[in-house]
């Protein structure tokens, strides 16, 4: 030890001594502080979704304000854009598959862990609120098709026409060329995917999609398989993806991102990794988009997407705002 260093810690000790404590709990006291530093207290409720929707963010937050749970607000949040015909990626006014036929994916997942989902589900449009029941009046996680739609029409959702008047025009000019690739529009598709924490703390998660325009009959994405399109550990955080679903079903990315996160990961880098690995084990990521958005236990939040203009809608602390998501791919 040097002695410019020697003689500033000694001096340091003749002050403990002389204060009454001792070097031992006054390095307590410092661990103790710098602990409380490195957790903050979360600002809470927070309510997260994919792309720019201030009024299903606003809907989770107006439940969440009130001291509603976290499970409510997600759902209901999503709702709102499944009932919206202007977002032509979700719910009634979704885009149809090649067949013209829309057809619905949904899962939600609660603080303890539960889930429910449906798959291929026509003609329902709160597709979310579907799932719900499945999660909670059925001792099933997963009901698609045919039988999800049964299911529903038992517990009293209305049958629709989900296809209107301008998402049939599209469809049908389309058909003209019915040209198809996989391969979605970096600008442009909307599945919300939700994740929000109550007053108490708990966290719950949402996805509803009409998935890609013009699939294949009987094409199914991520947003409803647990894990990849959302997953939720309460004790952790949760995670929802948008964007080309084979890539984020390959990878299991949700549930990715909260272990990343249980490992130490702010959601942010936790987010970021997840993209990577898409991006090292598929050369064609610049034709597709993928974006997450992610929360911690602490009420952090953090996002990341491949191509810029993913952004995420954030309300927090009274402030409804759209935020620019981090992304990979540097253009030009
Ligand atoms: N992830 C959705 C799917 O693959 C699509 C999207 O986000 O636009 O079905």
């Amino acid at each position: 030890m040097k002695r410019r260093n020697f003689l500033k810690d000694a001096s340091l000790l003749s002050i403990a001594v002389a204060s009454g404590t001792t070097l031992v709990s006054a390095c307590k006291t410092d661990e103790a502080a710098s602990t409380k530093k490195a957790i903050p207290k979360p600002i809470l409720p927070l309510a997260i979704t994919t792309w720019r929707y201030p009024n299903a963010t606003k809907k989770a937050w107006e439940i969440l304000e009130a001291g509603g749970s976290s499970l409510d607000a997600v759902e209901q949040g999503c709702m709102v854009e499944e009932a919206d015909v202007k977002n032509t990626s979700v719910g009634k006014g979704g885009n149809p598959d090649r067949d013209g036929n829309v057809t619905l994916d949904a899962s939600i997942m609660n603080k303890d862990g539960n889930y429910g989902a449906v798959v291929y589900l026509q003609n329902i449009t709160h597709a979310i609120s579907v799932a719900r029941k499945v999660m909670e009046d059925t001792p099933h996680v997963l009901m698609a098709g045919k039988g999800a739609e049964q299911f529903a029409l038992s517990k009293g959702f209305k049958s629709e026409q989900l296809l209107t008047d301008s998402t049939k025009k599209a469809w049908e000019k389309w058909k003209k060329t019915s040209k198809y690739k996989p391969i979605i529009n970096i600008e442009n598709h909307d599945t919300i995917g939700m994740l929000a924490i109550d007053k108490n703390g708990d966290i719950s998660g949402a996805c509803s999609t009409s998935g890609l325009a013009y699939k294949m009959a009987g094409r199914v994405g991520d947003s409803p398989i647990i894990g990849s399109g959302l997953f939720i550990d309460n004790s952790i955080g949760g995670a929802t993806a948008t964007g080309m679903g084979e890539e984020v079903l390959k990878t299991v990315g949700s549930f990715l991102i909260v272990e990343l996160m249980r490992q130490g990961k702010s959601p942010q880098e936790a987010c970021k990794e997840a993209i990577e690995r898409i991006v090292n084990s598929n050369p064609n990521y610049k034709h597709f988009q993928v974006g997450y958005i992610a929360v911690n236990k602490q009420g952090e939040v953090g996002s990341y997407s491949i191509h810029e203009h993913f952004s995420y809608q954030l309300y927090q602390n009274n402030e409804n705002k759209n935020v620019k998501s981090p992304f990979f791919l540097k253009r030009g």
